[in-house]
């Protein structure tokens, strides 16, 4: 389905001011809010577009980004997984914007109500080739996580009545103060646990392995950090759970070197396939091509294959394969050959006679990033 322009979601134009956009993003989020709309899942899908709109158009930087490339600009980016932001995230991120004239919400955060805890995120390394990255790939990886022990379950805790804040009124000189704190028996989640099997932890939770699936997009990079939202431990009670962060790493390739999107290729030819012209079979990140090499090819020249990069992560078309030519310049040689190149040392088709067509190394790293 095509994402909908921000503005659009928001019905605002692309002059609004700050607060304007704030002011659109209150309405629109007070309108479809879920406590307004129980189990519409229409609303809920209007309630998290808003809040995407939202999170973008009121940071300066995203929103710049956003008016120059469009929905491109984020892809891949924050949502990983399809999910794009949870209402947890929504209320935590943008909860205070509520504050004043529209009530406390049920079972999150924000207005100051019952909190929902949330369980711890999981961090796991994934190595890939550097096929992997070009044609993006689903790894299945197995992770210990924590979850709710079968046999678990939780009561309302009887000292915040699982409302997860203790009130308390103090007398003070300027009269009777009311202050709230999140409930120290059940961390404010409102609930304790009732009973457990032996092989649960405090929390009533255990560890369990299970196998995940994880899609990783084509073009990541080393270090990049993906999120598999709800997919890290469990928490206890009606908690969520945390998240699994994916931190890529990229396994060196044998003949490929990569920078940025694009590729780099050494191709050795020997000093008679240069002189006579050949055809070479080079490594490339979808299988072996068969490139031509002119006659009379000089060492460094740089043959472009385009399209043969990686493609951009942001989604924007594929970087290049440069293979480098090295003209291989025989060590040891026969008597006649000797001989041979003796008897060419002066001859004019062996004097260098460089043409335009024949840049220098410097040249061409010019020529590339121009
Ligand atoms: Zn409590």
């Amino acid at each position: 389905m095509a994402k909908r322009d921000y503005y659009e979601v928001l019905g605002i134009s692309k002059g609004a001011s700050a607060s304007e956009i704030k002011k659109a993003y209150r309405k629109k989020a007070i309108e479809f809010h879920p406590d307004k709309n129980p189990d519409n899942k229409e609303a809920e899908a209007k309630f998290k577009e808003a809040a995407e709109a939202y999170e973008i158009l009121s940071d300066a930087d995203k929103k710049a980004r956003y008016d120059q490339y469009g929905h491109q600009a984020f892809e891949n980016g924050g949502g990983f997984g399809g999910g794009g932001m949870n209402m947890d995230d929504i209320f935590s991120q943008f909860g205070d914007i509520f504050g004043g004239g529209f009530g406390g919400f049920s079972g999150f955060g924000g207005g100051g109500g019952q909190r929902r805890v949330k369980g711890s995120n999981l961090r796991i390394r994934v190595k890939l080739t550097l096929e992997e990255i070009a044609n993006g790939v689903e790894k299945k990886i197995k992770v210990k996580r924590k979850v709710q022990a079968p046999g678990t379950t939780y009561k309302t805790c009887s000292t915040c009545n699982g409302t997860g804040q203790v009130t308390r009124i103090t007398n003070t000189i300027l009269g009777r103060m009311q202050t709230s704190s999140p409930c120290n028996v059940c961390g404010g989640a409102g609930e304790t646990i009732d009973k457990k099997p032996a092989d649960a932890d405090a929390q009533g939770l255990k560890i369990a392995e299970e196998t995940v699936s994880i899609k990783i997009p084509a073009g990541v990079v080393e270090g990049m950090q993906l999120k598999v939202s709800g997919k890290g431990n469990e928490a206890p009670g009606n908690g969520i759970s945390g998240d699994i962060l994916v931190v890529i790493e990229e396994e060196p390739h044998e003949k490929l070197q990569r920078e940025g999107d694009n590729l780099h290729y050494d191709l050795y030819v020997s000093f008679s396939d240069a002189v006579l012209g050949t055809s070479k079979e080079i490594d490339t990140v979808t299988g072996k091509v068969r490139i031509k090499v002119e006659a009379g090819v000089q060492s460094g020249k740089i043959l472009r294959l385009r399209g043969k990069g990686i493609p951009s992560i942001n989604g924007y078309g594929k970087g290049d394969l440069l293979v480098h030519v090295n003209v291989w310049t025989p060590k040891t040689l026969s008597k006649q050959q000797k001989e041979f190149f003796e008897n060419m040392r002066e001859d004019e088709h062996f004097e260098p006679k460089p043409e335009k067509s024949d840049k220098s190394f410097f040249e061409k790293v010019k020529d590339m990033f121009s």
